[in-house]
């Protein structure tokens, strides 16, 4: 049955990926299989649904594959968390902190009615910078950020506890 199936093994390890050292998970297997991409979206459903959301926010760039067919079966709303100078029209930003210098990512200032329930989303978490970087702008824009779900958790890193709202995963690695 398609509940006994682990996704596990249609996710690859490509070693030294982008930079020597770093084993780096990569989805484009999972998304190929049609199959199995149809499997992962129906848990991740599964396991939002429960969050009553009224939108998704989707972090640039593969958190857009992962939230647009979501909201689709959800039914709710989608908007994107972009790099810099992507957005059309009037934008607030958060700035964060890498391991080497710092980014910056954008929504648009409208995208948000204040108190709306918002979950976001991503490919993988790591150490959690990111999603607490997104969560940190879409409450600066008023959403009650209600839950955060990603394909992947690389566990070691911690990254869950970095985060002060339930974090969905449905892949973990150590
Ligand atoms: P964090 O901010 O340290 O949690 O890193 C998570 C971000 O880096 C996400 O946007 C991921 O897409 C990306 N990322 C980090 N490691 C990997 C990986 O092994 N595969 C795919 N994306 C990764």
């Amino acid at each position: 049955t398609t509940s006994s199936i682990d996704l596990k093994q249609y996710i690859r390890g490509i070693p030294d990926f982008p930079k020597p050292g770093i084993l780096f998970y990569d989805i484009s297997t999972l998304m190929r299989n049609a199959d199995a991409w149809q499997i992962a979206m129906g848990r991740l459903t599964a396991a939002v649904a429960p969050w009553s959301v009224d939108m998704l926010a989707a972090i640039e760039s593969r958190g857009f594959l992962t939230a647009a067919p979501l909201a689709s079966r959800l039914g709710c709303g989608l908007v994107m968390l972009r790099k810099p100078g992507k957005l059309p029209g009037q934008t607030i930003s958060y700035d964060y902190d890498l391991e080497y210098g710092t980014d910056s990512l954008h929504i648009q200032a409208d995208a948000i009615v204040p108190g709306q329930r918002v979950v976001v989303m991503d490919d993988l978490l790591a150490t959690g910078g990111t999603l607490a970087a997104s969560i940190a702008l879409l409450r600066k824009v008023g959403a009650e950020v209600v839950g955060a779900a990603t394909l992947i958790e690389l566990r070691s890193l911690g990254g869950r506890d970095r985060l002060d709202v339930p974090v969905k995963t449905l892949v973990a690695y150590d």
